[in-house]
Order: structure tokens, then sequence, then C-alpha cells
């Protein structure tokens, strides 16, 4: 997987339905694919990485599973953090060794996302159980304001209307489910 720094807008879609902009985007964009994602994440009793605003995240599909840390934000006008991942041949044996490290699950994340690539950004829409809809923006290469205009240029031309979020979709279940994340 990709390694670096992770640089991405996230909208909370309020129109239209996923369905029409799935549409637009099958005619508009090239498709990477569908997956059911299981996200797992982690922290230690005292909470360290959450406070640190890291994360430590398994993320399990029909396919693939794939280990994932985040860094602390970089950027409060778009969500850029490091971010390095890896595969895994064998995530119950990586479980079991981050539980017997002191790490347990704080949080479970089940979405369908389904990838574009749209001029080399990739674009995630994601049905979120127990959050709703969302559109992901990723272009690592770009800055901020580059990021930023092709979000909004992307946002016309689909016609959707909705929030920004900065915040991830663990912090936003999090706050959901009353936890202290
Ligand atoms: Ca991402």
């Amino acid at each position: 997987m990709e390694s670096g720094l992770e640089r991405e807008i996230k909208i909370r879609i309020a129109s239209p339905p996923l369905k029409k902009i799935e549409e637009e985007l099958d005619r508009l964009a090239k498709t990477l694919g569908t997956e059911e994602q299981t996200d797992y994440y982690f922290d230690k009793e005292n909470m360290e990485l959450t406070k640190g605003d890291k994360a430590l995240r398994l993320r399990m599909t029909d396919t693939r599973s794939e280990l994932t840390y985040k860094g602390p934000r970089l950027s409060d006008k778009v969500k850029a953090r490091a971010e390095l991942s890896l595969m895994l041949e064998d995530p119950e044996s990586m479980r079991k060794i981050l539980l017997n490290l002191g790490y347990n699950i704080i949080l479970i994340v089940k979405k369908r996302r389904k990838n574009y690539d749209y001029r080399g950004a990739v674009i995630s829409l994601d049905r979120v159980e127990e959050l709703g809809d969302f559109m992901e923006i990723e272009a690592n290469a770009l800055d901020d304001d580059g990021l930023i205009s092709l979000t909004k240029e992307l946002m016309k031309l689909l016609k959707v209307q909705g929030e920004f979020e900065t915040r991830s979709y663990a912090q936003l279940l999090a706050l959901k489910t009353g936890r202290s994340v």
C-alpha cells in the first residue's frame, strides 16, 4: 500500500442520493472497485493514541487485510496526516500481537466504499453504518488549496450539497455512541 502523507477532504452528503452521484461518477471517472470494509481501531487502556491524535487501524475486506498507522493532523483546512500501511497475510495473528501488547479494539467502523480515479485523485463514495453517506477526495500530490479547488469543482459537476467534515469516521462514531474518543 501507499506510504507517506494522506491528504483528503470528506464531505457529508446532504443531496443528491448516493445512487445518483454514483451514476454520474460511473460516467465521468474511472471505477476502481467496490469493497465492504470493516475497520478495527486499537488503543491502550489510557487511550494514548487517541489523545495524541494518532490511530492504529486493522482493515479487513473480503479479499485483503491491511494495518495502518495514522499520525496527528497537520492541517486544519483539509485532513492531512502521516499514513503508513502494510498488507497483512495473517490478520488474526496481528490482532493477537496487538492484544498482547496491550492494545484493545476501541471502535469498529463498517462501510461500503466505491472508489474512482478522477484526474489522479481518488474519489470514494462511502455508505458508513450508523453515520450515513460521505464522499472523500484524496489527492496526495496536491497541496491544500489544490485539493480544495478540485473538491469544489467536483461538487459543482456532481451537484453535491454537503458540509466539509474534518473528523474521522472513528471520531464521528465515537461521538455518536458516547465514547470518550
Ligand atoms: Ca484516506
